[in-house]
């Protein structure tokens, strides 16, 4: 699960990570109130930043011309007719797609000179089974392109989890980016702060692209986390409450959403012949399978080992509500899961969707004979597949 940066942001200065004053909004006078607030507490430029769970803002443009997904404030008007452009706007990015995404929530914050911009990140390296904290001068602009032009200019420091991060570590990163000073410390305080709001809230990926040094008005300079990026690894959320309640389900594939509501594992991909499987591994073989049988899968979709008729009916719609699909395979094979609920279910799904497309289904396995039986007696025109070959080569025959 990914959240906005105003939330990473939340999360971060729990964890003592030096970000800038800012508050969230959605109304254009909530966006005036705020800046009012930061004007009067002394900030004498303010930054707008569209909050959408996609990078490359600041060179993105909205579809009505607007320029720019995160824009600098001098004063309240400017404020003000930059969150009237912004939100219930449709803001697009390298990230985003043609399509874009509608801004429904903007980030009002003070903005300070910014000196220097850096990254920092912080991972987890599965090839060394570490996480790895990687930071590089070059901030700011597109990681990608330094770590392939420029390798060198990406410094990288591996964590024994057992251990946690030492203070030399840190040090030594600070070092890396040529800071020096008071800066230096106050990055290295930072540094310990990023690693631990990765580690405490199981965290995927920390991205803080720009890190900065700002010059504050008063002339001194700090380092601050100018932007800031969290993934969260979605099979630790039922620990964190607090951050699963900042789901934002606006951002994330309908399908996908739906899916999960009934605790169906649902992607979608390409191709024209849709899955229903059970089990990840067997889904994958169907796909490869299909894909064997020169046909094209059109998602990938596990129904999970103890599957209910609601699921699989759940399942069907989902399904269904994709256009491309143009033929269905369901693969079951019954271990822990009846066959007959699987048959029940489809005899069901298919009546309650009306469906018309070819529908081959092969099931196996526990409580098979009856199964076959309810699909045999409901009267609808569906293929039957013996095995796992014949029931792709019918599929894919079907689709044409
Ligand atoms: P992104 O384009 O989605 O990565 O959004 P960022 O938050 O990284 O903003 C893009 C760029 O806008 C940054 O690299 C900065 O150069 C600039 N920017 C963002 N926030 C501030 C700020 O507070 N002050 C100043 N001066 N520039 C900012
Ligand atoms: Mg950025």
């Amino acid at each position: 699960m990914n959240i906005h940066e105003y939330q990473a942001k939340q999360l971060l200065k729990q964890y003592g990570v030096a970000v800038p004053p800012g508050e969230p909004c959605t109304t254009v006078a909530e966006a005036r109130a705020i800046s009012e607030k930061l004007f009067n507490a002394g900030q004498k430029l303010l930054v707008i930043k569209s909050q959408i769970h996609a990078g490359g803002r600041g060179k993105g443009t909205f579809t009505h011309g607007f320029q720019g997904g995160v824009k600098l404030a001098k004063t309240l008007d400017e404020a003000v007719h930059i969150a009237e452009n912004m939100l219930g706007k449709t803001l697009v990015t390298k990230q985003t797609g043609p399509d874009g995404r509608v801004v429904s929530t903007i980030l009002v914050a003070g903005a300070e000179k910014i000196k220097r911009e850096f990254y920092l990140a912080v991972l987890l390296d599965r090839a060394n089974s570490r996480p790895l904290i990687m930071a590089s001068t070059e901030g700011g602009v597109d990681i990608e392109e330094v770590a392939e032009k420029t390798p060198e200019k990406i410094v990288k420091e591996w964590v024994d989890p057992a251990v946690g991060l030492q203070a030399f570590q840190a040090r030594k990163i600070a070092s890396a980016l040529g800071l020096k000073g008071d800066l230096f410390n106050q990055a290295c305080k930072l540094i310990a702060g990023v690693y631990k709001t990765w580690w405490e809230c199981d965290a995927a990926m920390v991205e803080i692209n720009p890190l900065a040094i700002c010059e504050t008005p008063e002339g001194k300079e700090t380092i601050v986390c100018v932007d800031a990026k969290i993934g969260l690894d979605d099979n630790a959320l039922y620990r964190h409450k607090d951050i699963l309640a900042m789901r934002d389900l606006a951002e994330e594939s309908p399908l996908e959403v739906e899916a999960s509501k009934f605790s169906l594992n649902y992607i979608k991909l390409d191709g024209n012949i849709a899955c229903l499987v059970n089990g990840a591994g067997l889904a994958m073989s169907t796909m490869d399978i299909i894909q064997h049988f020169g046909g094209s899968p059109a998602n990938f979709l596990d129904v999970g080992g103890g599957a209910s008729k609601e699921q699989v009916t759940a399942a069907f719609k989902i399904i269904l509500t994709d256009p491309s699909v143009k033929g269905i395979l369901v693969n079951i094979f019954g271990g822990i899961m009846d066959c007959n609920v699987i048959a029940t279910g489809i005899v069901e799904a298919v009546k309650e969707t009306g469906l018309t497309l070819p529908l081959v289904v092969r099931l196996e396995g526990n409580n098979v004979k009856a199964g076959q039986q309810t699909l045999a007696t409901s009267g609808l025109t569906l293929i039957t597949g013996d095995t796992m070959a014949d029931a792709a080569q019918k599929v894919v025959k079907a689709v044409g």
